[in-house]
């Protein structure tokens, strides 16, 4: 499809939050044209005039588990081991992989009214998310979660080598679930395999203190450390937490291009801790944001975790000038596609996938526009997304997903979540 968007605002993030007016063009699922507009004999199959609205970047979601939809306020207020022990673990042993499907298309509908373009899932049945990511539209990278309980780095190579060729929408990257779910022997193993592919690889870690605290009891060191003994750093990757590193953690992230997650809402509702979101900047670490799963969030709104990230950074420094908000906008549309060796879609360019968000910027929490940038991320809200284009093609605007039942999915996420609540 061709569309010319007219009369916008244009926020690139490449290098810069300054905001220009004048056209945006799609030609099937890249950016053709930013400027001013010019005569074009073009034939449009769509002419959208943005009425001065805001086009942008998509946010990223670079860490979640969308499946746990399941599980959205089942367990709350609870510790992070007892709540993934008692609660999750026993009910994901009965998840199908058609549950997955489900729940996972139930957040994807969620993601686009929060104006999320790309995510990086972590779950069960990667299979299954793989079809409804690619049959919704969503761009995604499924994240492996070994572990000594799952499946074994056999399926986790057959499936980075599958799933990488099934879709242009959907890859597969290599990922640990952490260190304290899996033993030395299957870090050594999946040390080999990274090597053998050149693969970055994605993990939990140091997301609390007694995660890092038993590390050190297990092995003398950090996990940070640790990975970086055994390898696994060797071709990048990223960091899901990153709550409790320390000085020496970070120069080790710096050296080995690992970047850091964070999840400030799940950090938050966990009460795992405050991410030392300055120290890493200072360092040149690269930050992205995730919201985690629904089950410990429990949302999947990238407004929320943006206004945390810089918020809860504030209070940790006591100083009000703490992880600005330009910053924060590079970490939700850029970082976080960087995070994922996604530099086709990270900002808005001639040449880039078209994943594309629009603010409404004519609603009361976007008035006066003095400061756009300032706007989305300390008054912003999903009410502001007025349309959420992925791949060139526009899946949620002025409040409607378009091409999909969201009834159907709704109906079924509600069979699958009576059947699984009791267990
Ligand atoms: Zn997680």
């Amino acid at each position: 499809m061709n569309i010319r968007f007219y009369n916008a605002r244009i926020l690139q993030m490449n290098g810069s939050v300054e905001v220009i007016e004048g056209e945006l063009w799609v030609k099937d699922n890249k950016i053709a044209y930013i400027g001013a507009g010019k005569a074009s004999n073009e034939k449009w199959d769509k002419e959208i005039d943005c009425e001065k609205n805001l086009l942008m970047p998509g946010f990223k979601d670079v860490h979640t588990h969308s499946g746990m939809t399941a599980f959205r306020s089942l367990a709350d207020d609870l510790n992070l081991q007892e709540w993934l022990n008692d609660m999750i673990f026993p009910r994901e042993a009965v998840m199908s992989g058609e549950d997955v499907y489900w729940m996972t298309k139930l957040a994807i509908l969620e993601y686009l009214t929060t104006g999320v373009t790309l995510i990086a899932d972590m779950y069960l049945t990667p299979e299954t998310i793989h079809d409804a990511c690619a049959e919704m539209g969503m761009r995604c990278e499924l994240i492996s979660g070994l572990n000594k309980f799952g499946p074994t780095l056999e399926v986790m190579e057959n499936r980075f080598i599958e799933l990488n060729k099934k879709s242009d929408l959907v890859g597969f990257k290599m990922g640990l679930h952490a260190e304290y779910t899996c033993d030395r022997e299957l870090l050594e193993k999946a040390s080999e395999l990274i090597h053998k592919y050149k693969a970055p690889v994605y993990v939990h870690m140091s997301e609390t203190e007694t995660e890092v605290k038993e590390c050190f009891d297990r092995y003398g060191k950090s996990p940070v450390a640790l990975f970086d003994e055994l390898g696994l750093w060797d071709f990048g990757g990223s960091i899901y937490h990153g709550v409790w590193c320390d000085d020496a953690d970070m120069e080790i992230l710096k050296k080995r291009n690992i970047s850091v997650i964070s999840n400030p809402g799940s950090n938050t509702k966990l009460a795992s801790g405050i991410a030392p979101i300055s120290k890493y900047l200072e360092k040149g670490i690269i930050v992205g944001l995730g919201t985690d799963g629904p089950s410990s969030n429990n949302c999947l709104d990238m407004f929320r975790e943006m206004f945390l990230v810089t918020g809860l950074a504030k209070l940790k420094e006591r100083d009000p000038k703490a992880v600005a908000a330009d910053e924060v906008l590079k970490m939700a549309c850029v970082n976080g596609a960087l995070s994922l060796d996604h530099e086709d879609c990270s900002c808005l360019e001639e040449g880039k996938l078209a994943d594309i968000i629009m603010i409404d910027l004519r609603q009361p929490n976007m008035q006066p526009i003095l400061n756009i940038p300032k706007n989305i991320v300390y008054s912003g809200s999903k009410i502001n997304i007025k349309m959420t284009m992925i791949d060139g093609k526009i899946l949620y605007m002025n409040g409607e997903f378009i091409g999909v039942d969201a009834d159907e999915i709704y109906r079924k996420c509600e069979e699958i979540t009576e059947r699984l609540k009791d267990i």
